[in-house]
């Protein structure tokens, strides 16, 4: 049976795990911090246009294990907020504890607060990856999903300082890239202006600090619209927010809040004074990150050049998945990856065909647009997302965008691709 290590517990390093579990290969999942999930612990929207088509590809694709696991966890469904219709909101108090119970039940060996710090490759091939304490795990293939947000410097020297975010470098270390560890140069993500790294765009605020009718409506509607007083709104963050899909007027012009358990809002970070001049805010404080009020995490300074299969650029039994693998924003687009790097990376370790989801669906689509935009065309100040922006609207020009989910079945069944990655590959 082939081995396949997956570094990084994110979304996308779930993902992975569970599909090279699927598809008949030992999969260990190594996660530097207490928690799977990364980012996926702060987020919670999914659904939200195309990517609701994307989430019905993959069940279709025999990868829906997590997609149903964030309905199950969907504390709002159906919901809308400016430029996005169909949004499911999932708790991200409850999806932590179900997502790992999965993969354990699947039979994935999960080892969190172990820290990959080296990689040993040898001619275009990985043969181990090195533990903080000294560990050597060797495996058949290698999936580095861990992510693109930290370590500490990058934030202190592009953003406003470590706002203490769910990576939490100072406690668990800094992300380290197996990528840059064989010597491939990451690609750097970048500003309308050129500064390397963008603002994760969204912070939380407890719900216990919101006043009684803010949050009475936010719990039994899912969305809170606030007016920003005139003076304050600031249409410069804009551009310097990861999520393109979220990078509207509207955003600067109303504080946008969303029930994901705690009150998501909608913003990179606000300073607490200015926050508090709004009704029904005046005694909101950040649960994430802490210092919202100045900065968020900084991302996207860390992009390997891969293949449309999730290979890493020149070294054979690497695949790359997630935020590492592609300029793409969200838990779904990680799963997608993640769903890929995992298949993939069982195919190479049987001497196997590896396999590339046509242009035709909305999942392959996303994946070859953004490496040939980003990696090939040297786009830096793009990222791609099912949800918005400019990926969005290629989806609706080229027919991809659908929320009917039998028509969006018939698609996978005419590609010959029903349950790819729910099966072993011959
Ligand atoms: C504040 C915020 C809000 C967001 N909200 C949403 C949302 O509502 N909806 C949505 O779809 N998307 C949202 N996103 C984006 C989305 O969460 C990410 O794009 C996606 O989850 C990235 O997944 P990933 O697996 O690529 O990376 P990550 O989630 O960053 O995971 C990478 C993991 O690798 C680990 N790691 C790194 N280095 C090592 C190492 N050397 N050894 C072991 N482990 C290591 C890290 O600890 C981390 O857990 C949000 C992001 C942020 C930051």
């Amino acid at each position: 049976m082939s081995k396949i290590i997956i570094v990084g517990g994110g979304w996308s390093g779930v993902s992975a795990a569970v599909c090279a579990k699927r598809a008949g290969a030992e999969a260990v999942l190594i996660e530097k911090t207490d928690l799977l999930l990364g980012a996926g612990n702060v987020g919670g929207i999914f659904r939200n246009n195309g990517r609701y088509t994307a989430a019905e590809e993959m069940k279709a694709l025999g990868a829906g294990d997590l997609f149903e696991i964030m309905d199950a966890c969907a504390l709002h469904k159906d919901i809308a907020f400016p430029g996005h219709a169909h949004a499911s909101l999932y708790d991200v108090g409850a999806i932590e504890p179900e997502v790992r119970r999965f993969v354990k039940k699947l039979g994935i060996e999960v080892m969190t607060e172990t820290h990959v710090m080296d990689v040993k490759a040898h001619e275009g091939l990985v043969e181990a990856v090195a533990l903080n304490d000294g560990t050597i795990i060797e495996g058949d293939a290698f999936i580095d999903a861990t992510g693109s947000s930290g370590p500490m410097g990058n934030c202190l020297r592009y953003g406003n300082g470590c706002s203490m975010c769910i990576q939490r470098c100072p406690t668990y270390g800094p992300r380290v890239s197996l990528t840059a560890g064989c010597g491939i140069k990451d690609l750097v993500g970048r500003r309308e202006d050129g500064t390397p790294g963008v603002f994760s765009g969204a912070c939380k605020i407890s719900m216990d600090s919101l006043s009684a009718d803010v949050r009475q409506e936010l719990e039994q509607v899912g969305v809170v619209i606030l007016k920003v007083p005139e003076e304050d709104i600031d249409y410069n963050k804009l551009d310097k927010k990861a999520c393109k899909q979220y990078a509207l007027k509207e955003y600067s012009e109303n504080v946008i809040l969303l029930d994901t358990g705690g009150a998501k809002l909608m913003t990179s970070y606000y300073p607490l004074g200015m926050l508090r001049r709004i009704p029904g805010l005046e005694n909101a404080e950040y649960i994430d990150p802490y210092s919202a009020g100045r900065g968020n995490s900084i991302r996207y300074l860390a992009v390997a050049p891969c293949l449309d299969t999730m290979q890493a650029e020149g070294i054979g039994n690497l695949f790359c998945a997630g935020e590492k693998g592609a300029p793409l924003i969200g838990h779904t687009e990680a799963v997608v990856t993640g769903a890929v790097a995992g298949h993939n990376a069982v195919r190479q370790a049987n001497g196997l065909k590896q396999v590339i989801l046509p242009d035709r669906l909305a999942t392959g689509r996303i994946i070859s647009h953004s490496h040939e935009q980003f990696v090939r065309q040297e786009k830096y100040s793009e990222r791609y997302t099912f949800a918005g922006g400019s990926f969005f609207e290629i989806m609706k020009e080229e027919g991809l965008y659908s929320t009917d989910s039998d028509e969006i079945t018939q698609r996978v069944k005419r590609e010959n691709l029903m349950n790819l990655f729910a099966e072993k590959p011959e």
